[in-house]
């Protein structure tokens, strides 16, 4: 059920004493004309097109791909008036920055990569169709390719290798390639076919072709290389290796063409400034590497879009963030991370994170929903409703782990303003982890993540280009620069608008809680644990109200705003029959 939201007071008087109203059935108004300039500017087809260009390559830190979608973003910030921050006069309010580092390891880019039994003409897989086919790491065949013979090594241990002689041939392997690989090397091999068990929500068994990236150590000595085979591929080879015989054994021609190369790792840093508090932030990310359209060209796409949108609101007046905007785009984790620990002056400024990370699915391909990763609550302590983990998986967190504030529930609210108008699906997810929300929450800073799943294509390389939907993009990316705008914005109406909203949250999840407790208890669950329950979530909203006043972009007296919300909280909590 979509989650409702209170109207708004009017804020004639900021003292006045402070009246909720019933749960209203619209965007609260003072937000309505940023989410509706929002809305009406971000444009799905146009973040595609970034997305379709970036998807195109297998990107990791330093290599030819990831640079590739460095230097578009690049272009479309500078197309949209952002300029160089080492060249911006102080005024500027739109700059970016490239940053770059040198790396501990050369970068390796994928060419190609071909695999065919020897007097095929068609090859059982190539690089064309397998972004995925070459471990990351791998060296290269001679120019042109190989043909030798194919060699099972069964599981690869060194037991199997001892049974066999693969000197100068291509062994064949359902081991873990990261482990078995060194072992074929040491053993003369030339080359390692390597099967993939893929995780359930892959559904290898229906997407036969599809190959999961992966990466074996580097071999600088020997220049070794690993394919990774397909489902379809792993068929054809066993019914080939069955047809061989000692005279006429199983021959393959493998390609494979890869570039290990001395690059920096680049990381690339636009931002809106703030009008009057241009040292508070609020931080989204989107990374860069890895070779999925939508995990994560999908995320590099939609970030650019919205920062061309938040641009073109901020020169035409609509927008007025009185705090900065940063849209960070860089490696997974390790940029955000370095954001956040290498100034602390600019670190004790963040105020708010998010993360951008698999947001262009088209759920009728991929499966699967659109969902809020939220940081921890009651609902990942003790996880029942609406709000369930996914097959990606996540642990039950303990109470301490749990960080009460309004975040959470303020940015459902902002996509939910966006379902209501276009039936877009929302969910929400207990915390997981696993993306660039989590080292703003170790940093003790609110963040989420916005993300789908259960992608069945989710790290294949069946995750291309049409799977990405234009309309997801729209919608993912008007709900997340609807929610960086208004709180860089912080205005007196701003804030009791989110206060309004969260004092409705809270009552509706009081109230679905004391079901649920209920529920429980009918099945000989025990008070005394479900009071205990509903008493966190209480008191997770109170903290929450709490929080309230960090929004404000100018000084507010809430005092008694604050002090009418938990009286109001307090009243919701419902009384479990004895
Ligand atoms: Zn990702």
């Amino acid at each position: 059920m979509p989650i409702a939201r209170t109207g708004l007071l009017s804020l004639a008087v900021i003292a006045a004493p402070y009246v909720l109203r019933a749960q209203p059935a619209a965007t609260p108004a003072p937000f309505a004309p940023l989410t509706n300039a929002v809305h009406r500017g971000i444009d799905g087809e146009r973040a595609l097109r970034t997305v379709s260009f970036v998807q195109q390559y297998f990107r990791l830190p330093g290599n030819r791909g990831f640079d590739a979608a460095i230097d578009t973003v690049a272009a479309l910030l500078r197309a949209a008036g952002y300029v160089r921050e080492d060249s911006a006069p102080p005024t500027a309010r739109l700059v970016y920055r490239i940053e770059s580092r040198p790396m501990a390891q050369p970068a390796w880019t994928p060419l190609d990569g071909r695999l065919t039994i020897a007097g095929q003409a068609q090859p059982l897989q190539a690089f064309a169709t397998n972004l995925n086919m070459l471990a990351i790491n791998s060296g290269a065949t001679p120019e042109g390719g190989v043909t030798a013979e194919v060699v099972d090594v069964g599981a690869g241990t060194d037991a199997d290798f001892a049974k066999v002689n693969v000197q100068g041939r291509i062994a064949l392997t359902t081991g873990a390639a990261r482990g078995v690989f060194p072992r074929a090397m040491a053993a003369g091999a030339i080359g390692l076919l390597a099967t993939q068990k893929l995780p359930a929500y892959n559904q290898q068994e229906k997407n036969r072709t599809a190959i999961q990236f992966n990466s074996v150590p580097r071999d600088t000595i020997r220049n070794g290389w690993t394919i990774f085979i397909s489902l379809a591929t792993h068929d054809a080879l066993r019914a080939a290796l069955a047809a061989a015989t000692p005279a006429a054994p199983l021959r393959v021609h493998a390609l494979v063409r890869t570039l290990s190369e001395v690059r920096p790792e680049r990381t690339i840093v636009a931002e809106v400034r703030g009008a009057t508090r241009p040292g508070e932030r609020f931080v989204y990310s989107a990374h860069v590497q890895e070779p999925g359209a939508n995990d994560n060209a999908s995320g590099v796409g939609a970030l650019a879009e919205m920062a061309r949108v938040a641009a073109d609101l901020v020169k035409r007046n609509i927008a007025r963030p009185q705090r900065t905007l940063t849209f960070l785009w860089g490696d997974e984790i390790r940029a955000t991370d370095r954001y956040l620990k290498e100034d602390s002056v600019r670190r004790a400024g963040v105020k708010w994170g998010m993360s951008l990370d698999m947001v262009g699915e088209n759920t009728a391909l991929t499966g699967g929903t659109f969902l809020i990763e939220k940081m921890p609550d009651p609902s990942a302590v003790w996880v029942r409703g609406e709000d369930q983990h996914t097959e990606w998986g996540g642990r039950v967190l303990a109470e301490k782990d749990i960080r009460a504030h309004w975040f959470n529930d303020y940015v459902r609210s902002r996509c939910l303003d966006r379902a209501r108008a276009t039936g877009w699906v929302v969910k929400a997810n207990p915390f997981e982890g696993g993306s660039d929300h989590t080292p703003f929450l170790t940093a003790q800073i609110p963040a989420v993540l916005l993300w789908h799943f259960t992608d069945q294509f989710y790290h294949t390389d069946a995750d291309r280009i049409g799977m990405v939907s234009a309309t997801t993009l729209g919608h993912v990316g008007s709900c997340a620069l609807t929610a960086g705008l208004l709180l860089a914005d912080g205005s007196a109406a701003i804030v009791r608008g989110v206060l309004d909203e969260l004092v409705a949250t809270a009552e509706r999840t009081l109230r679905t809680q004391g079901q649920l407790s209920r529920d429980t208890l009918a099945r000989g669950g025990t008070r005394a644990h479900e009071q205990h329950i509903l008493e966190v979530w209480r008191d997770y909203y109170i903290q929450a109200i709490d929080r309230i006043p960090e929004i404000a972009s100018a000084p507010l007296d809430l005092t008694a705003a604050l002090e009418a919300a938990k009286r109001r909280v307090r009243a919701a909590v419902p009384n479990l029959p004895q």
